[in-house]
């Protein structure tokens, strides 16, 4: 299975690929995680997308289109993916495009999660991260047993430092203008499923499964 995720922030992609990968064992290949692992390691990638992220703003395309390729081109992606933030912009999907056509993989499925503005925002500044697994939380709709502790690994939770109120709203209105034309992109080559990611987590995932065929 070959699966993008599509959404703006906070709409629950990373939520819903972790069910993913539980349950068939693909790789889940989120182009933040990636940058975030970056920005942690001090790498000159790190340094590259430190500023975009903490603006709200997107890593610029060459950046972003380089690494998604060295990874899709990693022989776990044979079998299947999870693609989770990417792409973000249409030079990003026609890039993707062409990588995947190289490696003869055609998508199975789009899936686009959708919420309100005040969701996206309630969803995005109570989210909670283990520094340790990466596991996700929030502090109203998925809490943790014991405050700021991860319940799988132990490990402490944090916050993002862009999941504040006012990077949020930049990040919805980038995502308004550079991300939503792939919605049309894809209805176009027929691969496109609406998700109404307002409801409760596992009523979501039933929805997901069944675009899926599964
Ligand atoms: P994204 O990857 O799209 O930015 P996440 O999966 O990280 O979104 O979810 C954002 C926040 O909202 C997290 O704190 C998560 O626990 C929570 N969340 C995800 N899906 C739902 C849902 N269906 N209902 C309520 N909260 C949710
Ligand atoms: P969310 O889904 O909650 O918006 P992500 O973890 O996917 O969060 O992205 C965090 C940040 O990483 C984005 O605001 C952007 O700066 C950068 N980023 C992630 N994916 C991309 C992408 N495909 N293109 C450009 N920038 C990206
Ligand atoms: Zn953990």
């Amino acid at each position: 299975m070959y699966i993008l995720l599509m959404g703006p922030p906070g709409a629950g992609k990373g939520t819903q690929a972790a069910n993913l990968v539980k349950e068939f064992s693909i790789p889940h290949i989120s182009t933040g995680d990636m940058f975030r692992a970056a920005v942690k390691e001090g790498t000159e990638l790190g340094k590259k997308a430190k500023a975009c992220m903490d603006e709200g703003r997107l890593v610029p395309d060459d950046v972003t289109i380089g690494i998604v390729r060295e990874r899709l081109q990693k022989s776990d992606c044979r079998k299947g993916f999870i693609l989770d933030g990417f792409p973000r912009t249409v030079e990003q999907a026609d890039a993707l495009k062409s990588i995947l056509d190289e490696l003869k993989i055609n998508l199975t499925r789009v899936i686009d999660i959708s919420a309100s503005k005040d969701e996206l925002i309630e969803r995005a500044v109570g989210r909670r991260i283990c520094k340790k697994c990466g596991a996700t939380y929030h502090v109203k709709f998925s809490p943790t047993k014991k405050e700021g502790v991860c319940d799988a690994c132990g490990g402490e939770t944090y916050q993002r430092a862009d999941d504040s109120e006012e990077t949020m709203r930049n990040r919805l209105s980038v995502y308004e203008q550079q991300t939503k034309p792939l919605i049309d992109y894809y209805q176009k080559a027929k691969l496109y499923s609406r998700i109404d990611g307002s409801q409760q987590i596992e009523k979501v995932y039933d929805d997901v499964k069944k675009s899926l065929d599964v």
